[in-house]
């Protein structure tokens, strides 16, 4: 049974990329989502949905190869030159942890596209184990890693007037989970 997709997302005014995978596999979703992320959802707002194409990469069975298809297609358009709104190298929400392990075990890092590349391709196995051990983390190692990422990509100049975050803290939810930045965080006092 299938459980998601990949995808890749195309600007036709800049022909810039951005590789995805969703579970929502219904005609509707498949059709019309064209992707998530921070730069991609600028891109969306400054290009306009019409100018970008979707491409459907193929349907997966299960997360392990879904997230192996998605990091092997980001390294191998990242490889071949193309640019990619991706922040990241794709698969597991637990990047930091994947990346990690793939300089331990083969000395590469998703800035040296032609290595990280060449490191999946000739090791499938071992990445995709890898790729696994990733994503069966806590919920406490996620939200770790998910507070790092948020440092990496939110705009923390300014206090949070719905949650009450410092300058230089998180977002955080009623339940104290990080988030993204509310809405009016970064509004003008
Ligand atoms: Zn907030």
């Amino acid at each position: 049974m299938t459980i998601g997709y990949l995808y890749v997302t195309r600007s036709e005014i800049d022909g810039v990329l951005y590789v995805g995978q969703s579970s929502k596999t219904d005609a509707d979703s498949v059709a019309n989502y064209l992707g998530s992320g921070d730069y991609f959802k600028q891109a969306i707002a400054e290009h306009g949905v019409e100018n970008f194409t979707k491409t459907v990469l193929g349907h997966f069975d299960d997360q392990a190869a879904l997230d192996f298809a998605e990091i092997h297609a980001i390294a191998r358009l990242r490889a071949d030159g193309h640019q990619l709104l991706n922040a990241g190298v794709g698969g597991p929400r637990t990047q930091r942890e994947f990346i990690r392990a793939m300089f331990q075990r083969f000395g590469v890092l998703p800035q040296m596209p032609s290595a990280w590349l060449q490191a999946i391709d000739e090791n499938p196995q071992e990445v995709r184990d890898l790729v696994a051990a990733g994503a069966d983390v806590s919920t406490e190692d996620f939200y770790r890693e998910y507070e790092a990422q948020l440092r990496q990509t939110q705009d923390l100049s300014r206090d949070c007037p719905r949650c009450g975050a410092a300058v230089d803290d998180v977002c955080r939810t009623r339940t104290g989970n990080p988030s993204k930045n509310h809405v009016g965080r970064l509004a003008p006092a």
